[in-house]
């Protein structure tokens, strides 16, 4: 398949001391992409720094340059999706601001898309500059997922990855508001093949991520993928009432044959507040799943936006 314009999709957020360094190295690829055109869509999420003004000076002397400023700060899920419904691509790459996924690998991600693939990924063989307890638990989250979720997960993969024209039409028809983009990008399915590298450390600023948001995005990938936490708890509920129940009839047996003097208080109180724990975690689960309705039910736009320009306007609004 033939790629006429390829869009390189970057979401922002807070990142004024990467954008120049960015931008540079993805004119250095793009420029020796022959024959394939292409689009810089930078994804303005709500950043509090200049990085909106360093995005509209590139676009000023770059026709490449394709700005979607969103109304507020979305999370990089929702600002990956707005850019996917305004890429003017038929081939889509989604790139971090911070340097992280060298763009180095374009060339070659374009040619599995040349080859008919649809979604190339870059899987990580390392990941430098980030702390043991990240690439630990990433690596079990990973594993869990895969486990229990009914569509295949890719694993130690980010959102770098590039899509054929099949592939963004697919992602643009999914309009779920608890979007985990991952979850999506395995959901649609189609020809994936994955691209191995090192990923680097952050050229400069700060990761946005803390552990309370890794937590919530995991939580959402476990219940936007799977139903089997659901099916967990009634296990657990049989299996326990099954325990029960076995001592139940232990219990009356023991009491006909040697009687019945009280005792066992304090195992008692155990077996209760086990059950009781076991109960609010069961409440709580289920709890999780019905906040996911809740906010699908209502049906929300996604995202809102301030502004959209491609470079062409750009430039004639400036003569
Ligand atoms: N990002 C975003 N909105 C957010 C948080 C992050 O668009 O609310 C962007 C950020 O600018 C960067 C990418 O998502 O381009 C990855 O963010 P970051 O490097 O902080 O995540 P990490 O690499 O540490 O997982
Ligand atoms: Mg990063």
């Amino acid at each position: 398949m033939k790629v006429e314009k390829l869009t390189i999709l970057i979401p922002v957020y807070n990142e004024q001391e990467c954008l120049e360094m960015l931008y540079q190295r993805l004119v250095n690829v793009a420029d020796k992409l022959e024959e394939v055109e292409t689009e810089f869509l930078f994804v303005n999420d709500g950043s509090r720094d200049d990085s909106l003004q360093i995005i509209k000076r590139l676009q000023r002397s770059d026709k490449r340059v394709a700005l979607l400023d969103l109304s507020r700060n979305f999370g990089k899920e929702v600002a990956m999706t707005a850019g996917i419904d305004y890429a003017t691509g038929d081939a889509l790459v989604i790139i971090d601001a911070d340097l992280q996924d060298p763009p180095e690998l374009i060339g070659e991600m374009l040619k599995g898309i040349e080859d008919g693939y649809d979604d190339v990924y870059a899987k990580r063989s390392n990941r430098k500059g980030e702390t043991w307890m990240k690439k630990s638990t990433s690596k079990l989250y990973y594993r869990m997922l895969k486990k229990i979720s009914d569509i295949p997960v890719q694993e130690d993969t980010g959102d770098y990855r590039m899509f054929s024209k099949r592939a963004i039409d697919a992602l643009r028809r999914l309009k779920e508001n608890e979007r985990n983009m991952k979850g999506l990008f395995s959901f649609i399915g189609f020809k994936k093949k994955p691209i191995y590298y090192e990923r680097d450390p952050r050229i400069a600023g700060k990761t946005k991520w803390n552990y309370w948001k890794l937590v919530n995005l995991a939580a959402q990938g476990f219940m936007s993928t799977s139903k089997v936490p659901l099916r967990l708890i009634s296990i657990m509920g049989i299996f326990v009432s099954l325990i029960a129940f076995l001592y139940l009839i232990f219990v009356v047996v023991r009491a006909a044959i040697w009687g019945d003097p009280v005792s066992g208080y304090p195992s008692m109180v155990s077996i209760i507040l086990f059950l009781g724990g076991g109960q609010m975690l069961a409440l709580g689960i289920i709890g999780e799943y019905l906040g996911i309705v809740f906010s699908e039910t209502k049906k929300r736009p996604i995202y809102y936006v301030n502004e959209y320009s491609t470079g062409d306007v750009a430039e004639a609004g400036n003569d």
